[in-house]
């Protein structure tokens, strides 16, 4: 499964990407850990970024995904992600697009965690006070003055996106306002939902092309028994009805796979010619003797 989270900073976006990780087996992408790692270890990457994040801005969209394309093609990937902070901005997403096309993959959906933004600043408060008992060290940009901040680069920079998803019908909303518990249980049952719809799908559409696939197999399959050189007159005799039958016993009984033996008809003349030359090579033999 390959998602999006998408909400303003403080929406709980964090939160539930780590238990959608645990649910559906795959792994979480953030951007701005990714950015704050780099910022940590000093690279040129991190270097530039460092600022930028301090103060509340979003860093170039060439950076961000320059990181989330090298990520996505990492084989723990392969399985599926939940982008969260990436894309921020519209050419952010029409660069994923683009990114997953090159690599023949699609979005399952975007999940946009829709919050009030001043519940927002009261839950970013309360977390600054709560990691501060911990002794932990607060974030920079988590103060409610970079807050404000981010909160506005949200709605210029990033509040398009639901516009943008939702006309790609990708969009599910959920209300961020619930508690923790609650939006998880929500985002599950509709992804749930959603992934029994492509199911279905999935197995429909198979179900369509794979009678066909079958039949052209099957009946290349007796094409080739019966062009094949020179066997006992039996042994042709026997095997291709059975070829014929197998072919549209696979080809799951439809009307398409009962017209393809077309190709095994005309396969057989070839065979016919070869048996004929061997039996009139078998009388010249005969005569001669
Ligand atoms: P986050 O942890 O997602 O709130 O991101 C922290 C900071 O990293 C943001 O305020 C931005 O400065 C930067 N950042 C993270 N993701 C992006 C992104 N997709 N585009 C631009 N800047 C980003």
């Amino acid at each position: 499964m390959r998602l999006i989270l998408l909400g303003p900073p403080g929406a709980g976006k964090g939160t539930q990407a780590l238990r959608l990780v645990d649910r559906y087996h795959i792994i979480q992408l953030s951007t701005g850990e990714m950015l704050r790692a780099a910022v940590k270890a000093e690279t040129a990457i991190g270097l530039r970024a460092k600022d930028i994040m301090a103060s509340g801005a979003l860093v170039p969209d060439e950076v961000v995904v320059g990181i989330i394309s090298d990520r996505i093609a990492e084989p723990d990937a392969e399985k599926g992600f939940i982008l969260d902070g990436f894309p921020r901005t519209v050419p952010q997403a029409e660069a994923l697009d683009a990114l997953l096309k090159s690599h023949g993959l699609s979005l399952d959906a975007v999940v946009e965690l829709r919050v009030n933004e001043s519940a927002l600043l009261h839950r970013v408060e309360k977390r600054v006070a709560q990691m501060s008992e911990r002794g932990e060290t607060v974030r920079l940009d988590d103060t409610p003055e970079v807050l404000s901040k981010r909160l506005a680069s949200y709605r210029a920079q990033t509040e398009p996106l639901v516009h943008y998803y939702s006309e790609r019908r990708k969009l599910l909303t959920i209300d961020g306002m619930m508690t923790i518990e609650e939006v998880t249980a929500e985002i599950q049952r509709v992804l749930d939902a959603l992934q029994a719809t492509e199911k279905k799908i999935a197995a429909k559409s198979s179900r369509r092309r794979a009678p066909a696939k079958t039949s052209v197999k099957a009946s290349a399959k007796a094409v080739a028994r019966q062009s094949a050189p020179a066997k006992p007159k039996t042994s042709q005799k026997s095997k291709t009805p059975k070829a014929a039958e197998k072919a549209s016993k696979t080809a799951g009984r439809t009307k398409t796979a009962a017209k393809r033996p077309a190709k095994a008809k005309t396969a057989k003349k070839p065979a016919k010619q070869v048996v004929k030359n061997v039996t009139k090579r078998r009388t010249r033999l005969t005569k001669g003797r």
